[in-house]
């Protein structure tokens, strides 16, 4: 049966993880792949991620299965933070593996619910939303979010986009600090882009991965809070990012009904797919999670750890802008949020800052900001200024 398995179609960051591995210069920057690193290019365990993890070794008394919808304290303890208030009783939620898997569980419901449904998807976008949509067999709609060149959201687009939804069709946004441009919907945009959906019997489903890296952890759960509101919506909340839990796969997923019974049927339909993508959710990071959340001192240290990260990767953006000066495609990053910009290169402009600069990007030409050690930003726009004469 295997011989009609076609070779596979190979990682793009994957590649670029590799060669920069390969690279032997000392001096080598990795601007790849999406995670959050320190001035010394790691990616360390947050400290009370340990803290938690410590104490969840001694005190755990069992490995015995956890409920379908996952650990109990940790549904509530994150859907509360998320909402700014207790999970509401016309909201289902339940853990899902990381935000890639709230989304799938997301994305399955809304197939379930109606098989015709299309998800509408600006891009460029983090290539995993169109992957879960072909692989739920969900049809994709595309629209422009984004002129790179220009560095500026296609507002016409995207609204055009919404005034095309059908009545259960899906409309993704990203909750924060968008992936791969850095460029956020303002309020007014989005509140606009919600009246049309409502207006349409479309469901926003809202992607939220970056929260505390943006404008700080209450500004940036802002806009959840209002789709909260709406009459349906989905929500991932992943943990990868702002706990720094990437491996232990962590996150919630809310689905908002429009009573508390049709929540009931939607938790039961969400149990029923999970059960056979992961049938009991793992325990590891959500316990972790919960550690946290509930214990204030632990809490108020993976806030003023977060507020760290979150400050780094501020500082950087203001040196880049002050670079743009040496670089004019740096202009306005100052402006754009969270870790990533995309550069308006061609391949062959990212193949030479690989090859010429030690400089390591994703082949879009997207960047990881917080790639940047101290003085790389300025080498970043040195090799930039050199690649445009
Ligand atoms: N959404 C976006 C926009 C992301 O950038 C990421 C992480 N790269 C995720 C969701 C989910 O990541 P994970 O599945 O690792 O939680």
């Amino acid at each position: 049966m295997f011989q009609t398995i076609p070779d596979p179609v190979p990682d793009a960051l994957h590649g670029v993880m590799a060669a920069f591995r390969a690279d032997p210069r000392p001096h080598k920057i990795d601007l790849g792949v999406g995670v959050y690193r320190d001035d010394s290019g790691a990616s360390p365990v947050m400290a009370a991620v340990k803290a938690a993890e410590a104490r969840l070794v001694a005190d755990q008394d069992s490995k015995a299965y956890q409920a379908l919808k996952g650990d109990e304290a940790f549904v509530a303890g994150l859907g509360a933070l998320a909402l700014g208030v207790p999970l509401p009783p016309r909201a289902a939620a339940i853990q899902g593996s990381g935000g890639t898997g709230c989304l799938r569980l997301a994305l399955e419901l809304a197939k379930a619910a109606n098989p015709e449904v299309r998800l509408h998807l600006g891009l460029p976008s983090w290539p995993n939303h169109a992957n879960l949509a072909a692989a739920t067999g969900i049809a994709l709609v595309t629209h422009r979010y984004f002129d790179v060149e220009a560095q500026r959201i296609d507002r016409e687009a995207v609204r055009a986009a919404a005034e095309g939804t059908r009545a259960g069709d899906l409309f993704l946004f990203h909750g924060l600090c968008h992936n791969p441009t850095g460029s956020d919907l303002d309020d007014s945009d989005r509140a606009g882009l919600l009246a049309i959906l409502r207006e349409n019997g479309a469901v926003p489903l809202v992607d939220v991965a970056y929260y505390g890296l943006g404008d700080g952890l209450e500004a940036d759960l802002a806009f959840v809070r209002t789709v909260a509101a709406e009459p349906r919506a989905l929500i991932s909340v992943a943990c990868s990012k702002a706990f720094g839990l990437y491996r232990e796969r962590t996150g919630l997923l809310i689905a908002v009904a429009e009573s508390e019974a049709e929540a009931a049927r939607v938790q039961g339909r969400l149990e029923t797919i999970s059960r056979t993508l992961v049938s009991m959710p793992p325990a590891h990071g959500a316990a972790v999670v919960v550690d946290i959340l509930v214990d204030s001192a632990l809490r108020k240290d993976w806030m003023v750890e977060l507020e760290e990260m979150r400050a780094r990767i501020f500082g950087l953006r203001g040196e880049l802008e002050a670079l743009s000066n040496v670089a004019p495609m740096l202009a306005g990053i100052s402006r754009q949020r969270g870790i990533f910009r995309m550069l308006p290169l061609s391949p062959d402009q990212i193949a030479a800052l690989a090859r010429d600069h030690a400089i390591h990007m994703a082949p879009s030409g997207r960047i990881n900001i917080a790639g940047l050690k101290a003085g790389d930003a300025a080498r970043l726009a040195e090799a930039l200024a050199a690649l445009s004469k």
